[in-house]
């Protein structure tokens, strides 16, 4: 880092169509808060002649946040916008934790949550977090309008499934049935490279059955060991019928560990990864468990039947 940015030109245009036009004619990326691209630039991992930024193009920052129409968020909403959200906390927990431990936390005040999912950088947090919640980006282009599952959206490190000229402008995480918990964790560590081998994220959803007594449907979520988050199939079919328990927890993170590749050549390197990733996996899956078995509150729906009234 430390390195001055090299010239460039800078387009603010004031709409959507404005925007896919002049980052097709000059074969340039967008920007937002410019947190991941800007220390790209200057360590000259890419080199960009012409940005075209999307902060002047207005309804971008819109979203909204309901249990029975789900989360939508627009493509500049930062991450701390969602914060202070009662539904968000409660019924899209995991991005919603994955947001409040961005680190530095003042990161969360300028980085965009579409930003972030765009970077397609394989140690990111909201990603892990977003693909346990099921969610899907709305992107527009010269050739019209698509939808993309975040699961599809990945193709190799840095790389995602746009081309020059698609921009996202909305990522939207359906509504889940009344008792889903989900649930975001990370073990961090300062040291922040492409290579750092200490930074691991999961996230999961669970959804159980009316006498939550069985997990019906759940979702499992790896990030930080390839370059993409993966959801393990696997794990979600040991949960999936099964009454909720720390062995049942502990199986599941097993099934993920058994379709991990080492990634080093270094034995001791590989075991205490092996081993915080179980446990990692193994809370996360746990806390989401427990918040499905304990979200159904009263109140909370009384609550959601006066926002609809109003
Ligand atoms: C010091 C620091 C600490 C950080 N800590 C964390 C952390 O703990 N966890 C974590 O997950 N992340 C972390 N980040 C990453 C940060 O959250 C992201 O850089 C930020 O959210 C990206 O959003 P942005 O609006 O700044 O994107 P930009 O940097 O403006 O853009 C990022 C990329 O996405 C593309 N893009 C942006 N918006 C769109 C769009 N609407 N359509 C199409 N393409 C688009 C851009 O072309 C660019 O390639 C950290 C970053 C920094 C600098």
């Amino acid at each position: 880092m430390g390195r001055v940015l090299l010239p460039f030109e800078f387009y603010e245009p004031e709409s959507v169509a404005e925007a896919i036009d002049l980052a097709r004619r000059h074969s340039a990326p967008f920007i937002m808060g410019g947190c991941t691209l800007v220390p790209s630039l200057r360590r000259r991992q890419r080199r960009e002649p012409c940005l075209v930024s999307l902060a002047r193009i207005p309804g971008l920052d819109d979203f909204s946040i309901h249990p029975r129409t789900g989360m939508r968020l627009g493509a500049k909403v930062v991450a701390s916008a969602l914060l202070p959200h009662i539904w968000a906390g409660k019924r899209f927990a995991a991005l919603h934790e994955a947001c409040e431990q961005l680190y530095p936390p003042h990161i969360g005040n300028m980085g965009s949550i579409v930003g972030n999912l765009c970077s397609g950088v394989p140690y990111f947090d909201l990603p892990t977090a977003a693909m346990a919640l099921d969610a899907e980006l709305h992107v527009t282009g010269q050739g019209g309008d698509r939808v993309v599952k975040l699961e599809d959206f990945y193709t190799a490190k840095f790389q995602t499934v746009l081309s020059r000229g698609e921009v996202v402008t909305q990522v939207f995480c359906p509504p889940h049935k009344a008792d889903s918990g989900s649930s975001f964790k990370k073990i961090y560590r300062s040291r922040r490279t492409i290579d750092d081998l200490h930074k691991l994220n999961a996230a999961a959803m669970v959804t159980l059955d009316e006498d939550r007594a069985r997990i019906i449907d759940a979702r499992v979520v790896l990030g930080s060991w390839s370059f993409r988050p993966h959801r393990y199939r696997a794990a979600e079919a040991v949960l999936v019928g099964e009454a909720p328990n720390f062995d049942l927890f502990e199986q599941a993170a097993d099934a993920v560990l058994a379709e991990l590749d080492p990634v080093t050549d270094l034995a001791w390197v590989e075991k205490t990864r092996f081993a915080q990733c179980r446990v990692l996996l193994r809370d996360t899956i746990a806390q989401a468990a427990s918040r499905a078995k304990s979200r159904h509150d009263p109140f909370e729906d009384a609550a959601e039947i006066l926002e609809d009234a109003s």
